[in-house]
């Protein structure tokens, strides 16, 4: 399988696309050909464990990487979830289930990708000959740091590090990120505030002189970001699992589709379900759901794609995203694979922040997806309806998918039974989710975090209280224009 850029490179194999990340033309990877499922995958009766399904979806987009060597990824990967199904459903009611993604050692939905990412990396390497180590450089605004970190540690040939606003995440992030383990992995501070951080990330990687000085100390910076292919194809997994759960349980009939219904923010979860729909999974409509930024609801609207508009902070803060990078890879599949047409749209965005669908692509866009919004107010309430309806604590981005359903129930246009994105654990947001529910908080989080679970019969994750007596290991503050130095100072330190 050869992989081609978005904006017309020519094709690289597989190992290649996944060591580049972002093709050198500025485009996304994107297989050559969408492979289609084998019928195995939908049929209930045969049975497969997670690991096994994922080692089959990754043999059918990443051959060369060799069959066994992907289950065995697959296994290690997922050994550390703590739900033996690695992403279990749960029903709110017979229509309406829950796929519960953030059973990962990080309570978000990015450790499905990022605990495999590492090692589909390592592999890459060895394929295409690099024998350089991989030094990951991440800048994040919470989650995404930590399930790096969590995903790189102590993998051989690769190193971490991740820079984060100084004052810019909450109490609970900087203490998953600060307690962090791994003789890899650096964490950094950065005096400023995410745009600093990821500013300075960008500049490192132009730099000719930091990737000189990296490649003196035989190094290669890469990206863990979500639009490396390698973080696409493991996500497409869990539709198929979903949708095989639903079939076991009764829920669905054999040619019966589902919905699903996806908490969007850079747009990478919600296009690996519409790959396994390409690949012949039995959906339907594809529901995208927003908070404030609802700049993917105005487009699938109108069909235009508008960045003009106020940055929302809300509380389901992984999704205050203006630019959906992954939208690029639908875009392309759209336009039937006219590079010249994706990269006329992406240069206006560049240069207008906005670009515009003829009326026959947005027609073609919307009978596939459905979307809408729902704001910190709609959020709250879904956060409180679910839990007095179906006993069922949901975190607010979650939320947000729950309400954007609901009211598309409501209009009448959604009455499959549907997967809904459950993408991380409510108590990663403690105070958001007790304020919805009406409790009073105290500011310290351990305890707000124990009284949220007596309140609602529900249990504090284990990886989360082990965060009270954990030590903080990383304590490093860097100026966004020594990022680089710290960078070199950790390397002459780790070796
Ligand atoms: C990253 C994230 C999302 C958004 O996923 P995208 O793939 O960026 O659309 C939703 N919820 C949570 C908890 C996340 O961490």
């Amino acid at each position: 399988m050869r992989y081609v850029s978005t904006r017309g490179e020519a094709a690289v194999s597989a190992a290649q696309a996944v060591l580049n990340g972002l093709s050198p033309d500025g485009g996304l990877y994107v297989p050559e050909s969408i492979p289609a499922a084998p019928a195995a995958w939908l049929d209930p009766d045969i049975s497969y464990t997670y690991q096994a399904l994922a080692a089959e979806v990754l043999g059918l987009y990443f051959p060369e990487f060799g069959q066994e060597e992907l289950a065995l990824m697959c296994r290690e990967a997922y050994a550390g979830f703590t739900a033996p199904e690695v992403t279990p459903l749960r029903p709110l009611d017979a229509g309406t289930w829950l796929l519960e993604l953030y059973h990962g050692p990080t309570l978000a939905f990015k450790d499905v990708a990022l605990q495999l990412l590492p090692r589909l990396i390592v592999r890459a390497a060895r394929l295409t000959g690099e024998t350089r180590t991989i030094h990951i450089l991440t800048a994040t605004s919470g989650d995404t740091g930590k399930a790096a970190l969590e995903g790189f540690r102590d993998v051989t040939g690769t190193a971490c590090t991740v820079f984060y606003p100084k004052d810019g995440v909450s109490d609970l992030q900087y203490r998953q990120m600060a307690t962090s383990q791994g003789r890899n992995v650096q964490v950094v501070a950065v005096r400023g505030n995410f745009d600093d951080a990821q500013t300075g990330v960008k500049r490192l990687f132009s730099d000719p002189d930091f990737r000189g000085q990296l490649n003196g100390v035989h190094r290669l910076p890469s990206s863990a970001n979500s639009i490396n292919i390698g973080r696409l194809v493991p996500q497409i997994v869990y539709y198929f699992y979903g949708y095989r759960a639903l079939r076991q349980a009764g829920r669905l009939r054999a040619g019966e589709t589902m919905d699903v219904c996806v908490p969007t923010g850079n747009f990478g979860d919600i296009l690996a379900a519409w790959y396994a729909r390409r690949m012949g999974l039995p959906i339907g409509r594809l529901i995208c759901a927003s908070n404030r930024n609802r700049v993917l609801t105005d487009f699938f609207a109108t069909g235009v794609y508008d960045t003009h508009r106020p940055f929302h902070k809300t509380i389901s803060p992984s999704m205050d995203i203006l630019i959906s990078s992954n939208l690029e890879r639908l875009l392309f599949e759209l336009c039937r694979r006219d590079a010249e047409t994706v990269r006329g749209w992406m240069a206006a965005l560049k240069s207008a922040g906005r670009f515009e669908l003829p009326g026959d692509l947005l027609s073609a866009l919307r009978e596939e997806f459905s979307a809408g919004t729902a704001d910190d107010g709609q959020t709250r309430a879904a956060i409180r309806d679910t839990f007095e309806r179906s006993g069922v604590l949901v975190d607010p981005h979650t939320a947000v998918g729950l309400s954007v359903l609901s009211e598309l129930r409501g209009q009448d246009l959604s009455q499959a039974v549907t997967l809904v994105n459950a993408t991380a654990s409510p108590y990663k947001f403690v105070y958001d989710v007790s304020a919805a529910l009406g409790l009073q908080t105290s500011g310290r989080v351990f305890e707000d975090a124990r009284a949220l679970a007596r309140h609602t019969a529900t249990a504090v994750p284990s990886s989360i209280s082990a965060l009270e007596t954990m030590e903080i290991r990383h304590k490093e503050v860097a100026e966004p224009e020594n990022m680089g130095d710290a960078v070199m100072a950790f390397i002459g330190k780790e070796s």
